[in-house]
């Protein structure tokens, strides 16, 4: 099985993820431009069986909803389990280099910074993650 190894950017933390992602997107809510300090972040969706640390210490810490897990050292934000789901989103700029195949845009109507590509732009979800399924134009 593939297996594909990640650290945040100090090096301190590493983590190992088995296979292949579930989905992969851009969210653009504004929990993850609040935790970021950008406009949005890649995501790379692992069952969280899929995802083991394997050096390094982690928290985690909340800031509007979602709890995140980043360095302890360097504060670099790597996961955040996904609540009920039993998955969990890897910070995709984590990735080796051309591994984020985005499949769609998340919570378009916080955008700060529209991106147009040909991918679905969702308003808030997608009907498979519970969501209206609503899609905007940009
Ligand atoms: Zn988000
Ligand atoms: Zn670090």
């Amino acid at each position: 099985m593939k297996t594909t190894d990640i650290s945040c950017l100090c090096g301190s933390v590493k983590v190992q993820l088995r296979g292949e992602p579930i989905t992969q997107f851009y969210c653009h809510c504004d929990d993850c431009q609040a935790t970021s300090g950008g406009a949005y972040i890649g995501v790379a969706v692992y069952p969280t069986n899929a995802v083991k640390v394997m050096q390094g210490e982690l928290i985690t810490w909340t800031l509007k909803s979602l709890p995140r897990q980043r360095c302890a050292n360097c504060g670099t934000h790597v996961m955040a389990e996904v609540p009920g789901l039993d998955q969990c989103g890897i910070k995709a700029n984590l990735l080796p280099k051309g591994d984020f195949k985005p499949d769609f845009h998340l919570h378009c109507r916080y955008a700060v910074l529209p991106v147009n590509d040909d991918l679905p732009h969702f308003d808030d979800l997608p009907a498979s993650f519970g969501g209206s399924d609503e899609t905007i134009n940009w």
